[in-house]
């Protein structure tokens, strides 16, 4: 690179605003490796405290854009969608809404990403479902999504190889905590995949990494902006995560979960959401007028049709497609199921979502490292929500563990993660807003 990049540093550092040639180099010469870690923190400390302008988080989008390859589905004869969350507990929305959407016609491309921390992957869930392979190239991808309607496959390490590398270091240097950094990261990988419209789900609250409704508003407007300076079509949602938004916080919990939605044997706010987000998508794509929108998906799911396209997606991933009529006896099982009861009497009117997160790594449904082996079979189902009444000693859910220490330890995290108190609370929003 021409420039030494210590000028660039020093600029962010006294708060200037940085040229795109300047960002553009920068991203590039670490991608590259010209770039040591050392200098790399101190930029990334520089835009943490300094911050990014919209100029400046678009540049740096795009630089991290092209460290890689970009996927697209060309050929395609149906309107095609991603959608991807900023990350929760419980939050299974794309094993429901991708089938959902298939059935009303739209063509779900999704390359998703596994666990990390706290939150649970897309890719650790599905692949919990015996044979299911999620290594699929962006030719199967295609294929599939124009039998199926569906497809979920893994991220490729060349896509977005600058946001891999940055991410460590962020993680490593407690510098993930900033808007456009945050919104360049996730951004980069939803803008180098070629659909025609992206579904984003912004969580807010203590189960997120924006735990106010202000700041993920914040976020959800600067990766609007990214959308649009990239001139792509993106609907936004800013969500509930103030307790896990389904019951299961696990792999095969979730994906049990799932099928008993589909088939219309349970209900809760990881129904509603995942029939909005496909309602968004039909409206968006102009396959069912908005007012109609809402009611189409809901036929979609309550008619089995979603059940068949996620039975479908199964079968073509070489998964075992018997999963959706035989879940209990086909999907992996903990050795240990401890229940958990409401430790006193009250309203449950708080819940440390972020606990019940670790709480099911910590049982080995999660990877504190990348590259970890998980236990698909671990985890939490917590059907208490926010609102409800309790009574001391009623079940509101079970720990699945691999034994019985495990359980014991993970019963008593996830009793000091409900929040009891004598006044009653109401039924907390599960959309806040919408954006784009
Ligand atoms: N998810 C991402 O992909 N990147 C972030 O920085 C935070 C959440």
């Amino acid at each position: 690179m021409g420039k030494d990049p210590r000028s660039i540093v020093a600029a962010k550092r006294d708060g200037e605003a940085l040229p795109t040639a300047d960002i553009e180099a920068f991203v590039h010469g670490y991608a590259n490796g010209e770039i040591g870690d050392p200098l790399a923190a101190a930029f990334l400390m520089a835009c943490v405290i300094r911050g990014l302008d919209t100029d400046e988080t678009l540049a740096m989008t795009q630089a991290m854009i092209a460290s890689g390859d970009t996927v697209s589905f060309p050929g395609l004869t149906m309107p095609t969608v991603d959608k991807h969350s900023t990350g929760g507990v419980a939050d299974g929305v794309t094993l429901v809404f991708a089938p959902i959407a298939a059935a009303l016609g739209l063509g779900v491309a999704k390359l998703s990403g596994r666990g990390l921390g706290h939150t649970g992957g897309t890719l650790d869930k599905l692949e919990s479902i015996p044979g299911l392979r999620t290594d699929l190239s962006a030719a199967q991808i295609a294929r599939q999504v124009e039998t199926v309607g569906c497809a979920v496959g893994a991220q490729s390490p060349s896509l977005v190889p600058a946001d891999g590398a940055l991410y460590a270091l962020r993680d490593a240097t407690a510098t993930v905590p900033s808007i456009p950094l945050i919104a360049a990261s996730v951004m980069s990988k939803k803008l180098a995949v070629h659909t025609d419209l992206i579904l984003l789900d912004v969580k807010a609250g203590s189960g997120a990494f924006m735990k106010t409704v202000d700041a993920a508003e914040d976020l959800a407007t600067a990766c609007l902006r990214l959308a649009r300076g990239a001139g792509r079509e993106a609907r936004i949602a800013v969500t509930d995560m103030s307790q896990p938004l389904g019951d299961a916080i696990g792999n095969a919990l979730d994906v049990a979960e799932a099928i008993a939605l589909l088939r219309g044997d349970h209900r809760g706010r990881l129904r509603e959401l995942s029939l909005l987000f496909a309602a968004q998508a039909a409206e968006v794509s102009g396959l069912v007028p908005a007012d109609e929108a809402l009611a189409a998906a809901e036929r979609a799911l309550d008619s089995g049709d979603a059940l068949e396209r996620f039975r479908a997606m199964v079968q073509a991933q070489g998964g075992d497609p018997r999963v959706v009529d035989e879940p209990d006896d086909l999907l992996p099982r903990a050795p240990v199921a401890a229940p958990i009861e409401a430790p006193t009497d009250g309203w449950l009117s708080a819940v440390d979502a972020e606990s019940l997160g670790a709480a099911s790594v910590t049982l080995g449904a999660g990877r504190v490292r990348k590259g970890d082996p998980i236990d698909p079979s671990v985890g939490i189902v917590m059907r208490a929500k926010i609102g409800d009444r309790l009574e001391r000693g009623q079940p509101v859910g079970f720990v699945y563990a691999a034994n019985a220490d495990d359980a014991a330890a993970a019963l008593s995290t996830t009793q000091a993660a409900l929040v009891i108190t004598d006044d009653a609370v109401s039924v907390l929003p599960l959309v806040y807003d919408w954006f784009g």
